[in-house]
This record gives C-alpha cells, structure tokens and sequence, in this order.
C-alpha cells in the first residue's frame, strides 16, 4: 500500500495533480484527495486526462454502476490504490444506494429523460461523490498516525452528505458550516441528527458565499492548516469531480454513447456537478453540449452570456443549494480554456477576490462555449416545471431538478442527441416548495427515518474567521 507521504508526494507513473495558480508543488493522487485546496490557493487538476476509448465507452453500457466508477478512478490514482481495492471501495460506496442501478435513468418526454442522483443515504447527488471519498479517505489515512480534520462549506447538502459518509470514520473529524436559516429543515436535520462523535455541525450568521470564504481563508493560513490538519470536501476536491464525472459516463452509454452524442442540462450553484460534465467531454465522451441552469443567484450563466464574470449579493430562492455567487469550479474551467495558462489564471482569480469581478478575455469565453451554455431560471418558472413535470409524468422533482428541467428550453429541440436533466435532489428533501407549487406532498423515503423527530445538536457562530478557527482548535484539542 502507497501511503501520503509529504516530500515523496509526486507519482511516478505519472498521473500528478497541478493548482490552477501554477504555485504549488506536483502532487501525485492521495495528496491532492488529502488536501482539498492546493497551498497557493488554486484547484487541483490532473496534469493531463487520461483518454476513454470509445471500445471503453461501448462497454460501460449495462456494467454495474460500481465498476464503471472504478474503472474511472483507476486512471486517476496511478499506483496509490490497486484495482482490486478500488472495486471494492467503488461496490460498498455504491451499495449504500436503494437503487439497483445507482443512478437511474427515467424518461420524460420523448429525447428527454432525468438522471436520478438522489438515491444515496441523504438524498441529494452530493453523496455520490461523499460515499466514495470517505473510503478513499480512511484507505489513504489507515496506517497515519494523525488525524486530519474537515472542514466544509455547505449550501445545504454537502454539509450533511459529508457527515453521513465520514461520520465514524477513523483518523477524521469533520466540521460543516452551513448558512443559518438559508437551508431546509431536512437538509439541516441530515446533519444535526444522530450519532456522530467526530462530526459537528455550525450555524454561521451568513450566507453561503461566507462560509464557503472562511474555508478558502483557513486554507490560506498555512500554519492553522498545519495545526489541525485541515482537509476539504466539497467540490475544490478534485476527487469530487473525478466522482461526479462517473454518472455522465454511464447515462451517455445507457444512450448510445459513443455512436450518439447526448447533451446535459445541469443545475448549477459551485459549477461542480457541470464541470464534472466538462471533465468527461475532456475524456473523450461525446457530450455535443452542456447547459448549466441557475437560479437567480446567476454569476454563471451571465458570464457565459456577457463575458463578465462579476459576484453579486446572494439571494435566497427555493433551490437554496444553488444560493451561491461564487462558483469555485469556474477557476478550472477558466484555467483549461486560457490553454492551462497558470499565470492568468492566477491573476484573473486573485483579481476577482480583490475586485468581485473579471472580464473574461474573446478567446478564453470562446472556448467555454464551445461546450456551455448558461440560463437562468425565474422562482416562477422553476414553480411551472414543477407543476409540469406532475401533470405531464406523474412525477415529483425537486426544486434544484425544476430549475434545469425549465432551463431545459435553452437546450433547442430534440434532433438526434438526447438531452439528459440532473435530477440532484429527492422532492422530499424540499417539501414546503414541492407542496406550494404542486399541492402535493412528497413522501419520505426510508433515508429520513426517524430524523424528523429526533433533537437536533449545533452550534452557533457568526460568520467570521477566527470564531471558526476557535472552534475548530477547541474540537480538535478535545481528542488530543
Ligand atoms: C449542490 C447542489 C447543486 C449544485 O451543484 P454544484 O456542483 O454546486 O453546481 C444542485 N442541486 C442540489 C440539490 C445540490 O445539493
């Protein structure tokens, strides 16, 4: 077994991870899992993408979900994992799922269907990836004497994906910041209930953007870092991204992939789930288009229209997952369209912190729509589909889902490439919307059990860096 090892981090076989920011070391596969965030401030990626061949590509059609995964990671992780204990990592992450298939496919209209992510322990896509990292997590850390800890932003469901899947674990702990008052009640209650000695969960006085900064902050401060070995989890990981880009593997060959292109429409907050997309299109999946669908918090579906990539203040809507004006995964995307240029992208992003804004340079937006296209979705419009979908199949769909299924009519008509909708939350993760849009009431599967009833357990803190850089010390001396 490869272990992290700082100072022997880099892979000899060759599948390194770079930061976009050009200022960190090569690191080879468990290091950039490890680590989250790269040391400079930029986001992992691997230095080039392995190539799917089309035979390949042909032969996930009808393979379980579990082994298209790993077959996946496996051209990622160089020599760190064998291929027998990523098949079995891959099959325990994904028998967690209540669906044979993992993540199905249901058909909605004709050339149209939703790709169901939601059929993990918290019913959101976010497990998808969590499940998986968990294991590589503990794989990676069982013979380490230390223990890392995470700390995670959450717009609602990472935060509760991320205990569910780490809680128990050995040599972790995790922490998971979520905006007060900004979430549902059950994507709170996926992280306040049940027992979870190495899990906390906070309240922050703020939004999401907030939280998600004073990640990127305690990152940033390298010897708080070091002090409680800090991690990251959400979509920075490029681990996430490698997880995610699983299912449009599997949905583009369920289709007909490779001999049939297909599109995706995806609902978008961090821009993880559609970059994720973008990732596999780099593989070698023949994605003719991707649209990325936003609700009104629409940073990137205007910086796909103008070219202006510019915060605003965050709002809240009834996908409140997607609440968010800075999408973190932007920066890979830009960084792969500037033709992997480090130093721009380094200076386009520490100029977007200083100033909240970049102008997107002709060429670098060209290249992002080759693939991209953004919309975004009125509170109304994402009600209508909603009402839509019930009456036109019979099916409730979350709020997150409603807003790609009405930005689907960006997408243009049907021709020969199927369109494939993210379907990333269960309805009854997002009742109160469901209903007022609806009248009707989503049930609640199994995942929810008795959480509904049970008392919850969090703390409160306003939105300021050295109150979670407190709180964080103070739970990490508690098992010193
Ligand atoms: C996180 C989330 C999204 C947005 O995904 P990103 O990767 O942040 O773009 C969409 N829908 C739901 C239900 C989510 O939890």
């Amino acid at each position: 077994m490869v272990l992290w090892r700082p100072g022997l981090a880099t892979d000899d076989d060759g599948m390194n991870y770079i930061s976009t920011r050009g200022g960190a070391p090569r690191v080879g596969f468990t290091e950039a899992l490890l680590a989250g965030l790269a040391p400079d401030g930029g986001l992992y990626m691997p230095e080039s993408w392995p190539r799917v061949s089309d035979a390949d590509i042909a032969s996930f059609a009808g393979r379980p979900y579990a082994e298209v995964a790993a077959d996946i990671f496996g051209r990622f992780v160089g020599d760190d994992i064998t291929p027998q204990t990523l098949r079995r990592l891959c099959a325990e992450a994904y028998a967690t799922f209540d669906h044979a298939a993992v993540t199905p496919l249901i058909q909605l209209s004709p050339g149209e269907f939703l790709l169901e992510l939601f059929r993990g322990p918290t019913l959101a896509f976010k497990d998808v990836a969590m499940q998986i990292l968990s294991r590589l997590y503990e794989h990676a850390l069982a013979t380490r004497a230390r223990t890392l800890t995470i700390v995670c932003a959450t717009s609602g469901d990472t935060g509760g994906a991320a205990v569910e899947a780490f809680k128990g674990r050995a040599n972790v702990r995790i922490v998971a910041l979520f905006p007060e008052g900004r979430i549902s009640e059950v994507q709170r209650r996926f992280m306040t209930t049940g027992a979870r000695a190495n899990a906390r969960a906070v309240a922050v006085a703020g939004d999401f953007d907030d939280c998600q900064a004073i990640v990127k902050a305690l990152f940033n401060d390298h010897a708080f870092s070091r002090e409680v070995d800090l991690s990251g989890v959400n979509s920075i990981n490029i681990a996430r991204i490698i997880a995610q880009s699983v299912y449009y593997f599997t949905a583009a060959a369920a289709l007909g992939a490779p001999a049939r292109s297909v599109r995706f429409c995806v609902p978008t907050g961090n821009f993880g789930d559609a970059y994720a997309g973008y990732a596999a299109r780099r593989m070698g999946l023949s994605i003719s288009a991707i649209t990325a669908a936003v609700n009104s918090n629409d940073i990137v579906a205007r910086a796909l229209t103008t070219g202006r990539y510019e915060r605003g203040a965050a709002c809240a809507t009834q996908s409140p997952a997607m609440d968010i004006q800075v999408a973190s995964n932007f920066e890979r995307l830009y960084f792969e369209c500037a033709g992997r240029d480090s130093d721009l992208t380094a200076a386009a992003f520490e100029d977007f912190a200083a100033t909240g804004a970049i102008d997107i340079p002709h060429n670098i937006l060209a290249g992002m729509r080759e693939t991209l296209t953004g919309v975004a979705v009125t509170e109304d419009e994402t009600s209508l589909a909603m009402a839509r979908v019930l009456a036109d199949t019979g099916e409730l769909i979350d709020p997150h889902t409603a807003v790609a299924v009405a930005g689907a009519r960006a997408c243009g008509a049907i021709q020969t490439a199927p369109l494939v909708i993210l379907a990333t939350a269960h309805a009854a993760k997002f009742p109160e919307a469901v209903n007022a849009a609806t009248g009707a009431t989503p049930s609640a599967p199994a995942g929810v059990g008795d959480r509904m009833t049970l008392p919850e357990v969090f703390d409160r803190l306003p939105a300021d860096i050295d109150s979670i850089k407190a709180y964080v010390r103070a739970f990490v001396s508690e098992d010193a």
